[in-house]
């Protein structure tokens, strides 16, 4: 491995879709980059779903192609049911309010992020692996680069922006005193793989399957060779639940399958490749996202639950605006401050608040009703094209984005048309 530097233009901590991303837009643009990754790719992550409107910005990185090469399963749609399997109801993305990608992907997360990655070292960043930082540093309010722990000792790098990437362990939102768990939400998700799953014919083979339970919901990702992501997210009180019974985390899940047909039938004839793993504590957000010489992007920022799988799309388009806000700094030849960042802060404000309003949403039992089971009422075929473009990812402008959701909580509240 080539020896850490002292000074860059810009250091990244964390070489997940966030930090892949500004580091190969910023070295594209010819600045001196710095990824610094505790792990080594390919490396185990969770959030294997992708949306369609995230399309933009793979190709402008040039990763259409090597995700083809990749054998990443195409994803057309999702659909959603009940734990019985009943009153399945199907969005499909070619049938959104908005012109966009008609698909996005179902991907294992160690090869994914392995072709960022290698995308980025193509860019000219300088990606160092099996580096962790353990701290950011300071010159008054300014961030002014971060130390790095090896074996031979610590190690630190001056830079005029430290991009925190470093997804939900948020190692400068933490050490800023920025970090706030989000006030609903208090969940705990469940994950294992599977290995030769019946995956569904066709265009339907990538389809994604998220199915309410009593206690949360379950996902089923189907990838490309018979490999399946399968995932529980239950209430933190549920989970406690299940512990008091006795029950270690194979347990719950052999609990959890038994209960939920609409998934059991899924893997009854496949073999669990990896084992259960449990996340805790994921949903919170950080009060600001950026400072002098600092921004905060991907998961690092905020993270509320998985349900629209909406972790990477976030990550990606934050990233590539927040590249495109330091570039114009940068070429100014001086140190990037909270104000050029403003822009990144608005947008992902505004994506936040769409997500959440939709994630709350998901647990209200009547919200569930109509969207699993829309009711026939004028309007309902034209609002589900607009809450298609919302599961596409088309969130960024509150103002198209949040109507839809106020109608259908609207049509909630209502109750069933009356029958004729
Ligand atoms: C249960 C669950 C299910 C999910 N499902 C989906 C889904 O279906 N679709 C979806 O889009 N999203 C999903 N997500 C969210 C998704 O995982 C994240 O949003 C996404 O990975 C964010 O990318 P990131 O680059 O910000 O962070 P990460 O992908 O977490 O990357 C951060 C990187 O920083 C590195 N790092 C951490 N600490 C240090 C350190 N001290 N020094 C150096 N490096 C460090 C890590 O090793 C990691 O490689 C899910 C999340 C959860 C919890």
């Amino acid at each position: 491995m080539d020896r850490l530097p002292e000074v860059c233009d810009v250091v990244v901590v964390g070489g997940g879709p966030a930090g892949t991303t500004c580091a190969h837009l910023l070295a594209k643009a010819g600045f001196d980059v710095v990824v610094l990754e505790r792990s080594r790719h390919p490396r185990f992550c969770i959030g294997e779903s992708l949306l369609p409107c995230t399309t933009r910005v793979w190709e402008r990185l040039g990763l259409i192609p090597k995700f083809e090469e990749a054998g990443f399963i195409q994803k057309y749609g999702a659909y959603f049911c009940f734990a019985d399997g009943d009153d399945t109801e199907y969005f499909h993305f070619g049938n959104a309010a908005f012109a966009q990608a008609q698909h996005a992907y179902e991907v294992p997360r160690d090869q994914f992020d392995k072709v960022l990655w290698d995308a980025a070292v193509e860019a000219g960043a300088a990606c160092f692996d099996q580096t962790r930082v353990t701290r950011f540093n300071t010159d008054g309010d300014r961030i002014t680069g971060v130390t790095v722990t090896t074996d031979d000792g610590e190690h630190t790098i001056s830079a005029r922006l430290t991009l925190d990437c470093a997804g939900r362990a948020t190692l400068l939102g933490k050490q800023l005193g920025l970090r706030e768990p989000d006030p609903v939400l208090d969940q705990v998700a469940l994950f294992a793989h599977y290995d030769d799953v019946i995956l569904a014919a066709d265009e339907d083979a990538g389809t994604i399957g998220i199915v309410a339970t009593d206690w949360g919901w379950m996902w089923f990702i189907p990838f490309s060779g018979g490999r399946a992501s399968v995932g529980a997210v239950a209430h933190s009180a549920q989970f406690k639940l299940w512990k008091k019974e006795g029950l270690d985390r194979e347990g719950i899940w052999a609990r959890i399958l038994g209960e939920v047909r609409a998934v059991r039938g899924r893997v009854a004839h496949a073999t669990q490749s990896r084992p259960v793993e449990v996340k805790a504590n994921f949903s919170f957000r950080c009060r600001e996202l950026a400072g002098d010489g600092w921004v905060l992007v991907g998961d690092s920022g905020a993270f509320l639950d998985p349900v629209f799988s909406s972790g990477v799309h976030l990550a990606m388009c934050g990233a590539e605006q927040v590249a495109d806000l330091a570039v114009r700094a940068l070429r100014g030849g001086r140190v990037p401050v909270a104000r050029d960042f403003r822009p990144f802060e608005r947008r992902s404000r505004a994506a936040l608040a769409v997500f959440s309003k939709f994630i709350y949403a998901w647990y209200d039992d009547g919200f569930r009703k109509v969207f699993m089971q829309p009711p026939d009422r004028p309007g309902v075929r034209l609002l589900k094209k607009h809450i298609i473009s919302l599961l596409a990812g088309d969130v960024f402008n509150r103002a198209f984005a949040l109507p839809p959701l106020y109608l259908l909580l609207f049509f909630a509240r209502l109750g069933p048309p009356p029958t004729r």
